[in-house]
């Protein structure tokens, strides 16, 4: 098979770990038998410096005629960096709004997966962490709170800040799909969180979920409250397969998630549309305070590569190859950020081609 990858390279580590992810791509192509043709596209500072925009028009039209996108990570030092001056809507993370906006990315998913060799690394008690946990978040990304209509203004001489929070069933129908075909691949478990004790929002994903589910009789359904949620992560983690929830809900619950899986340079993502495009990227950001120094952590770009391989290419064989072989290399080579006594202490580029020795 012949596949079209968009690159977004992106900012500070961005280049270094996609530069890895593509090493391990070839690799696995090579043994499976598919090629793929790359090209670059300009997203966040670097398309700032390059063309005054964060992301230009020509750059989405290059980006929808891809089978997939893989991001590194964009944006720079929040506090010292001339990108941070400019207004709001010219800023790197407006490349990232604009792009989801144009591919119509609704679905984020976040696989949360504590692996064994990196037990020492998670804050749990050590009776949670030894059970393990695999999980996948999946948050609704285009709709809810986010993008509601929101305004500030003086009501009697004071002022008052209004964000609304919308939902209309089609948008949670989608997700949900998403969410019960996932849970097909996996151990048939969707869990919907919500506030449904209190929002109307909430209530309507409930009854959409609850209708759906009807044509998912082998998937067990089950409802939480999204502050019982943050609670259920840290106390049994385990207990989650698939978690569906809204924007904002997602958003929290996702980074808690990732912080118990014990190191942000592991964590994958993924962001879907309707059809097989996806947008692929690490859940870090571009961690200018290590960039160019050849140490980041680049098996977090890599698992994007597994996701997107079995997301958006259908070839679960490859990308298992991909996950079967970090797996692996954490039992004897680390980056500087997992590193422990008795490993391997590797660079960016050396743990890539370790994970290409694998494959
Ligand atoms: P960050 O994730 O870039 O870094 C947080 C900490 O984790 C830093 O100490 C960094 O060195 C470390 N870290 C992150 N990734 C690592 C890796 N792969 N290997 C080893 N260590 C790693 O978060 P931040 O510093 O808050 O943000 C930096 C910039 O990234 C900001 O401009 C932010 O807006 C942007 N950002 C972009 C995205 C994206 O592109 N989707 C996501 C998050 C943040």
């Amino acid at each position: 098979m012949n596949m079209n990858i968009g690159l977004i390279k992106g900012d500070g580590i961005g280049p270094e770990v996609v530069n890895e992810a593509v090493k391990v791509l070839e690799a696995v192509g090579k043994k499976y038998g598919h090629t793929f043709q790359y090209e670059d596209i300009l997203m966040g500072g670097c398309s700032i410096d390059a063309t005054g925009e964060p992301l230009t028009d020509e750059a989405v039209a290059v980006a929808k005629t891809k089978d997939a996108i893989l991001q590194g990570s964009i944006g720079g030092n929040t506090q010292t960096s001339p990108w941070y001056k400019l207004p709001p809507n010219k800023r790197p993370e407006a490349g990232l709004l604009k792009i989801r906006k144009e591919l119509g990315l609704f679905a984020n998913l976040r696989p949360a997966y504590l692996y064994p060799e990196l037990k020492e690394a998670c804050p749990l008690k050590e009776s949670v962490a030894e059970k393990g946990f695999d999980m996948m978040i999946m948050r609704e990304l285009t709709g809810g709170l986010y993008f509601g209509e929101r305004y500030t203004k003086e009501v009697e001489g004071k002022t008052v800040a209004v964000d609304t929070l919308v939902y209309s069933e089609d948008e949670i129908r989608r997700i949900a799909i998403k969410g019960f075909d996932i849970a097909m691949k996996r151990r048939k478990k969707v869990t919907l969180v919500d506030k449904a004790n209190v929002l109307d929002s909430s209530r309507l994903w409930r009854e959409t979920m609850i209708r759906l589910s009807k044509e998912y009789p082998e998937v067990e359904l089950n409802h939480l409250y999204v502050d019982n949620c943050a609670m259920q992560l840290v106390r049994n983690p385990k207990q989650f397969d698939v978690i569906v929830t809204s924007n904002i809900f997602g958003d929290i619950l996702s980074d808690e998630a990732s912080m118990i899986s014990g190191s942000i340079g592991m964590l994958a993502s993924a962001s879907l549309n309707s059809t097989k495009l996806g947008m692929y990227e690490p859940i870090h950001g571009s961690a200018p305070d290590i960039a160019g120094q050849g140490i980041a952590n680049p098996l977090a770009t890599i698992l994007s590569v597994a996701m997107m391989l079995r997301y958006s290419l259908d070839e679960s064989q490859a990308a298992d190859a991909i996950e079967a072989a970090v797996a692996e290399v954490l039992k004897t080579t680390r980056t500087p950020d997992i590193w422990t006594e008795g490993m391997k202490k590797v660079s960016t580029t050396e743990m890539g081609d370790a994970v290409c020795a694998l494959i």
